[in-house]
């Protein structure tokens, strides 16, 4: 039988390793399970300007690689391959992961596992989009709003996350068009009204982006009337997508508790659920483990639970206050004062 590890992790992206850096220098020695593409959304980006540290900016796939050496230094071990399935219905917690000879599974066994398998953006498929990420194309405005000085944009989507991308662009662009596929948005009235009326938006209904053109960057989009199905090509220098986003958690249906949209749901409320949670986890006056998930022992950070804040610094942030929620939880186990 496989040996019983303290601490499984998986996922590799900020939150991944900052729990693993955490774990492996609380002496827990992680198994971290990277992934057969280990870093996560990051290594698709290019230059990070806004994770603290880093005043002339950083590659996104070159805080992932010191991330992972930082963890590595401390002792966590890395297997880069992908988990395959989980038996999280008893104790010890099972992994299963291609770890095997030609990629066979195999079983891991612990007793506390974190779920970091972080969220990918929703892309709209169109022709022209792949290719220009990083170079005009963006999921991230709070993050690339910057690089849009004086220049035409244009954001994609009807929710929240297209309200806020377009007020973040009104700072720097100069001007932000909202294209949106039906009549009305479905972001919340004080967003909408906020959009709406500020003087640099402006909004294209019942509309969608066709192709997005460009040489070495994008210069325009090819947008198309959903009713009357004529298009127009429009001079545009940032396209930003807010079509929503897809947690990494199909591994994890019907093992621990995820909302409607999949997230995972952990004490720390995001969400109707979380709130439910949070409140069923009250001991005298405080919430404990907030990280922790509807199964105790499993806990989840970053992406795969945050719908709402979606940075490389808070995903790693919440990857710590897990990893000191699994030490004082091992702790307590270990004093039997926690299941
Ligand atoms: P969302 O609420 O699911 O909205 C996605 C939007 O994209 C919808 O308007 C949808 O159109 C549109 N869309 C989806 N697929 C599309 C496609 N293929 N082509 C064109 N348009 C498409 O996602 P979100 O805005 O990322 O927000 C996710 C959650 O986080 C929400 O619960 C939101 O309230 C929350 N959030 C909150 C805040 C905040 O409170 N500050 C900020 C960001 C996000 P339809 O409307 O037609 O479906």
């Amino acid at each position: 039988m496989a040996e019983i590890q303290k601490v499984i992790v998986i996922g590799s992206g900020p939150a991944g390793w900052s729990a693993a850096l955490y774990l492996a220098r609380a002496q827990l020695q992680p198994l971290l399970f990277a992934g057969e593409k280990s870093g996560g959304q990051l290594m698709l980006t290019t230059v990070i300007e806004n994770y603290p540290g880093f005043p002339q900016g950083i590659q996104g796939p070159d805080l992932m690689i010191a991330m992972r050496e930082q963890a590595e230094h401390f002792g966590t071990v890395v297997q880069d391959a992908n988990v395959t399935r989980v038996d999280f219905s008893q104790k010890p917690l099972k992994v299963w992961a291609s770890t095997g000879k030609s990629g066979a599974e195999e079983l891991y066994q612990a007793e506390s596992v974190l779920i970091s398998t972080g969220a990918e953006s929703v892309w709209l498929g169109v022709p022209g989009e792949e290719k220009f990420i990083g170079r005009g194309v963006s999921t991230c405005a709070v993050c690339d709003a910057a690089f849009f000085k004086q220049k035409k944009t244009i954001v994609v989507g009807g929710g929240d996350a297209a309200m806020e991308d377009a007020l973040a662009l009104t700072k720097f662009a100069e001007s932000v068009l909202v294209v949106h596929r039906r009549d009305s948005f479905r972001a919340s009235k004080i967003m909408v009204q906020r959009v709406t009326e500020h003087p640099k938006v402006k909004v294209l209904w019942n509309s969608t982006i066709k192709e997005i053109k460009g040489d070495t960057k994008v210069t325009g989009v090819v947008v198309e009337d959903m009713n009357s199905h004529t298009t127009q090509e429009l001079p545009m220098d940032g396209v930003f997508v807010a079509i929503g986003h897809k947690p990494s958690t199909v591994l994890f249906e019907k093992q621990i508790q995820l909302d409607e949209k999949g997230f995972v749901v952990t004490r720390f409320a995001l969400g109707s659920a979380s709130l439910a949670l949070a409140q069923s986890s009250l001991i005298d006056t405080f919430i404990q483990y907030l990280t922790m998930t509807s199964v105790d022992g499993v806990f989840a950070a970053g992406d795969v639970v945050d719908f709402t804040y979606k940075q490389a610094a808070t995903a790693a942030g919440y990857g710590v206050m897990a990893a000191l929620d699994i030490e004082k939880w091992l702790e307590m186990k270990e004093m039997g004062l926690a299941k």
